[in-house]
């Protein structure tokens, strides 16, 4: 058995004090593979202790020596990407060429925060009495508690541990059940960098039980959570009695515009991309689309056309576009809301079924799904599905459309189509969300501040901004004699 099967805790591989455990499934087969432990509180406690321990030594280090472990660490993620990229395909679905990709994405913000934490600079400020200047500087908060959901369960946790250590914060990391091998297999890369013991400490379990113990304890003094609004909230609230600094990026319903002018294939490219990838589990998967009236019925042609082409199938076997869904759950989901939207009068243009085969019998398979006219009375068209569905909706022009996509709780990414500068730059300001994407599809990366408005949570990941997620900042005023 792989050490990185059990969770690590103060330097050590280990196993659960009762010795519990959680079986991980194959969703491409519904075939039990593997088991992680099922930590307990006083597990968790254990890690919590080794990561205050450790906090005084690796925030004593200079940020320079605490980078040389990141950069190492990183290339030992970039040394094992494919073997972590075949446990993450086994346990969340992706196809194995976009789970490496995301590995090598876990490899490359490990480099970046090493650089990032030497820049770490501070301000001096000129008082108006004579002799006395203001001098700004930043120190890590403590010990770091990571949370992270299944569908990204590299990168996002990878964002959250390299942010935090290369602020000199030490880190307990509660890992996603569904998927806790290959964040394993990642936090092992890390550890084989003789990273100092208690540093990072990873612990597997279910998240109601001892997710409350990291959000409660006073010796946490941050929460990275990335995951569900309505788990967000919890979060939250159990940080309130020891005033954590808390960042959330939470659930999304990401609206993208197509505007009269775009060059339709390139929108229609780009919708597919977002709409799809990871079967649609991403927090910034396209969900709405609003596509000016004059090109709605073009669009839908074309854009069902390419969505046919994908392919489908078992993420470690030839190169299918598509992998299954990550859970039962999320599959059923998905059906409800196509259910939901067709009962109040939207047309399916494709899918909303499983795909037709053998190799389909098992596993959460689905069809890539279009809906169309579809109103904000939808749960498609109101609610994260985080499922490869999508609903097509006409403006009539652009106020209307910015109406619509501003029309939801969450205001996580959007994405607009356009050849107009005007209209771009309404776009950019009258949209309520973290991040926009103009003519491209992705709105994040790692060098840029990536994080939510509304429901879709606050505080930042990525960039300058992930980092002061760690630090504290101090004042000191400084008189000088002659
Ligand atoms: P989830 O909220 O169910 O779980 C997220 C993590 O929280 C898991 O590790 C879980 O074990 C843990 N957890 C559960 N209950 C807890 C509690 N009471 N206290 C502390 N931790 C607890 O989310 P999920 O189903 O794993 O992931 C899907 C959700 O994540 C979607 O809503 C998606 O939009 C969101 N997401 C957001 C982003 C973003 O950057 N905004 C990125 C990816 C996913």
């Amino acid at each position: 058995m792989l050490k990185e099967k059990k969770m690590y805790i103060d330097g050590s591989w280990t196993d659960s004090i009762k010795g519990e455990k959680i079986e991980i499934i194959n969703p491409a087969t519904e075939e039990f593979f593997s088991t992680v432990p099922k930590a307990k509180r006083e597990d968790v406690k254990k890690a919590i202790n080794a990561a205050e321990k450790a906090f005084s030594g690796w925030s004593r280090l200079t940020s320079i020596q605490r980078g040389r472990y990141l950069r190492q660490a990183s290339e030992n993620v970039a040394k094992k990407s494919r073997e972590i990229a075949e446990l993450m395909t086994k346990e969340e679905g992706k196809p194995l060429d976009e789970a490496e990709g995301e590995v090598m994405k876990g490899a490359d913000i490990l480099r970046y925060y090493a650089e990032e934490g030497e820049r770490v600079y501070g301000r001096i400020i000129e008082n108006e009495e004579k002799n006395i200047k203001s001098k700004v500087i930043y120190q890590p908060i403590g010990v770091a508690g990571a949370i992270s959901p299944w569908n990204y369960p590299v990168e996002l946790l990878a964002w959250k541990i390299a942010g935090a250590l290369a602020a000199g914060c030490t880190v307990v990391a509660k890992l996603p059940s569904e998927t806790p091998l290959s964040p394993l297999a990642f936090i092992g890369c890390i550890a084989q960098t003789d990273l100092p013991g208690g540093v990072l400490n990873a612990v597997t379990g279910s998240g109601s039980e001892i997710g409350p113990v990291i959000t409660g304890s006073p010796k946490v003094k941050k929460i990275a959570f990335t995951g569900s609004t309505a788990v967000g909230k919890q979060v939250l609230r159990n940080c309130v009695d020891s005033f954590k600094k808390v960042s959330l990026e939470l659930g999304g319903s990401l609206p993208m515009i197509v505007c009269e002018d775009s060059q339709m294939d390139k929108a229609v490219e780009g919708a597919t991309y977002r709409s799809y990838r990871n079967m649609g589990q991403i927090c910034i998967a396209v969900n709405r689309i609003y596509v000016h009236e004059n090109i709605y019925e073009e669009f839908l042609k074309k854009f069902a056309r390419k969505v046919k082409s994908l392919s489908i199938g078992n993420g470690l076997k030839g190169k299918p576009d598509l992998g299954p869904m990550c859970t039962e759950d999320g599959l059923e989901k998905t059906k409800e809301h196509i259910n939901d939207a067709l009962n109040k009068g939207a047309q399916l243009v494709y899918g909303g079924e499983k795909p037709k085969g053998e190799e389909f019998q098992k596993g959460y398979f689905f069809k890539p799904s279009i809906l169309r006219d579809v109103n904000h009375d939808m749960l498609v068209m109101n609610e994260e599905t985080f499922g490869p569905l999508v609903g097509v909706m006409p403006f009539k022009d652009l106020d209307e459309a910015i109406e619509l996509a501003n029309d939801t709780n969450y205001g996580l990414a959007a994405i607009g189509y356009t050849e107009s500068l005007c209209k771009s730059k309404r776009l950019t300001k009258e949209i309520q969300a973290g991040n926009i994407s103009l003519n491209n599809p992705s709105p994040g990366v790692i060098n840029a501040p990536y994080g939510g408005w509304k429901d879709s949570g606050f505080g930042h990941e990525h960039g300058p901004e992930g980092l002061e997620e760690y630090l504290l900042t101090k004042h000191v005023r400084e008189k000088y004699f002659d």
